[in-house]
């Protein structure tokens, strides 16, 4: 065997391999390529799934003759001028997509430089390169990859069908297109227009409200709330929505850092844990959250496609995702989806579902000091008993006519002892009461966890648990932040902690097991999140438990105080697993349903 450096096309075609996974990937690189050219309009057109062709069209600042020929060498790149790796706002920086993609396919690039009267196309055939060569083109650059992985037939073998391809692409460039509200996107594949997004301009929040609601749907942006959260430099912006707006996949979950679109996990595992208490396991919510960052502190740069990054400080980064979104769903109050009544609407018949107009609802402000003493409790064990007997007296006189009147109206009736009819001033309100009641029991459990601590329960003989002596160290390193959670751990020689105390709601907890996963969990986002997050899910099992069954009777002062307490309450709209605790239709609703409209 003879030790050689390769020739070039052949490292070109390798570098494509791990670059250019599919046609979406070369779509990425070229459309990365054009926002960094500071284009307006980007166009793509696909041929059989981009396999026969891909064309991505802008109208940026283009690229003279001499910039042709060095674009589609290996390491050619004008985005690293001080050759600082730690400083990058372009997209691009590697060098490595026209190359690659000149090595497994047949390139042309057409361009004409900004400024400039003439234009000039290069090609590349299965990483040969050719002259350039004078061209007809208008402002900007318009590259086509032709016969994608001719070169390289055992990829090609393992493209999908052109349906999965095609909306490969499509999720690629609406990630992309949803960073840049002020760039005009469009789609076309065998000459059907896929999608197209205007240009917008004007204030940021609302422009990337208009392109998420083209890319996300309407409902998306009806049913979303505002994120925007600021801490040790870090900014989190864009919009979550309600919990009771959610999917069976994650696939609706766009992440975006520095506006670079990722699927990372650490941010996905964020936002799970900060709707955890809201959705039930394989319920998952829709969000657009765009993270800004010091550059110093995440690097791009692990991985070719640039999808993944790594944090320097990775609890910081999921701290403020989790709490970010909880503050803002937070201020979403009992609001839930309207889809719930839409959906509603829709059982009872069959004609279009038409959206009630929510806004007014969303804008309400709660009542805060409507029956909230009724369930204002200090203790866990007392939340419970309290929201089970309300004593609250206000109830019975509920005037929904006054124009700041009750959200959610006065109750009127009980049905089947286990649903609550309430009248509004609009229309008419049913509530679940025991998804309602368990909802509010939990909530309670929340709060007073927050202001009183965690109670703590002594262990008769201390557990001394054996550790990996860097585990250990971990989990020592934490032991003040424990303390507040309710778990008292002390060093106990090398490579074990003893437990003195654990949080009174774990009851009966392998304690070994839980200390190992603290380990674990620490060392992947270097934060104590996780205890806390699993003391919330039991508060959320122990609500269920706790909650007014369904079936039993309630008198109207009791309705009524459910009623206040759940417009006092955040998050009351759903219960624990993402259902809505109730159901509002407007008499307008109701009216249709009758034919009088
Ligand atoms: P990178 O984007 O990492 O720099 P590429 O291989 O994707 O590497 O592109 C190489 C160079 O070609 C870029 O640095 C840029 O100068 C130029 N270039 C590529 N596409 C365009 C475009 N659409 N408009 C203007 N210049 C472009
Ligand atoms: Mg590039």
């Amino acid at each position: 065997m003879t030790l050689r450096l390769l020739p070039e096309p052949l490292v070109n075609r390798i570098a494509a391999g791990e670059v250019i996974e599919r046609p979406a990937a070369a779509v990425k690189e070229l459309v990365e390529n054009s926002i960094d050219a500071r284009a307006q309009h980007i166009d793509v057109v696909l041929r059989g799934g981009g396999r026969v062709l891909i064309s991505v069209s802008d109208d940026g600042k283009g690229m003279s003759p001499d910039e042709l020929t060095l674009a589609v060498e290996r390491h050619a790149t004008s985005k690293l001028p001080d050759d600082d790796l730690v400083n990058i706002r372009t997209l691009g920086f590697r060098g490595e997509a026209l190359p690659s993609i000149g090595a497994v396919s047949r390139v042309c690039i057409t361009s004409r430089a900004d400024g400039e009267s003439d234009a000039f196309s290069i090609k590349v055939d299965g990483g040969r390169k050719h002259m350039v060569m004078p061209a007809a083109h208008g402002k900007g650059t318009r590259v086509d990859v032709l016969d994608l992985f001719y070169a390289t037939p055992a990829r090609l073998k393992f493209l999908k069908t052109l349906k999965t391809e095609i909306n490969h692409v499509a999720d690629t460039l609406k990630r992309l297109s949803m960073a840049h509200p002020e760039i005009a996107f469009t789609l076309t594949d065998d000459d059907r227009t896929r999608f197209q997004y205007g240009r917008l301009e004007g204030n940021l929040l609302n422009m990337r409200l208009e392109r998420l609601s083209g890319v996300m749907g309407k409902e998306f942006a009806e049913n979303a709330v505002p994120v925007s959260s600021e801490r040790e430099g870090l900014r989190l912006t864009g919009f979550a929505g309600v919990p009771t707006l959610n999917r069976g996949n994650a696939r609706a979950q766009y992440l975006f850092v520095n506006g670079r679109p990722v699927q990372d996990r650490l941010l996905m595992g964020a936002v799970r844990g900060a709707y955890q208490d809201f959705l039930a396991r394989n319920r998952h919510p829709m969000v657009a959250l765009f993270l800004d960052i010091p550059r110093e502190t995440v690097d791009v740069n692990v991985h070719p496609s640039k999808a993944e990054v790594r944090f320097r400080d990775a609890g910081l980064v999921r701290g403020i995702i989790v709490g970010g979104l909880r503050r803002a769903l937070e201020a979403a109050g009992h609001r839930a989806s309207t889809t719930v009544a839409s959906a509603a609407l829709g059982a009872f018949r069959s004609g279009p579902v038409h959206h009630a107009d929510e806004r007014h609802r969303l804008s309400r402000p709660l009542q805060s000091s409507g029956g909230g003493s009724a369930i204002h409790a200090n203790s866990i064990n007392e939340a419970m008993e309290v929201v089970d007997v309300p004593s609250a007296q206000e109830g019975a006189a509920v005037d929904i006519t006054a124009e700041d009147s009750y959200p959610l109206g006065a109750a009127r009736a009980q049905v089947h002892g286990t649903y609550i009819v309430a009248q509004t001033k609009k229309g008419i309100v049913i509530v679940d009461q025991h998804a309602a009641h368990e909802r509010l029991v939990y909530e309670r459990m929340k709060e007073s966890l927050a202001e009183d601590g965690v109670k703590r329960q002594g262990l008769l003989i201390p557990e001394v648990v054996e550790l990996e002596e860097t585990a250990a160290e971990r989990i020592c390193a934490k032991a003040d932040e424990f303390r507040e959670l309710g778990l008292i751990i002390e060093r106990f020689g090398t490579g074990a902690v003893v437990v003195r105390e654990v949080p009174a709601l774990l009851g009966q907890a392998d304690i070994s097991n839980l200390l190992k996963d603290l380990a674990d969990e620490i060392e992947e986002f270097g934060a104590d999140l996780a205890l806390r997050e699993r003391l919330e899910e039991i508060c959320s099992t122990m609500a269920c438990h706790g909650s007014v069954r369904a079936g039993r009777r309630l008198g109207a002062v009791e309705m009524n105080a459910l009623l206040r307490a759940m417009e006092a309450t955040p998050h009351s709209g759903q219960c624990n697993h993402g259902r809505p605790t109730y159901v509002e239709l407007e008499l307008t609703d109701i009216e249709r349903l009758f034919g009088r409209r």
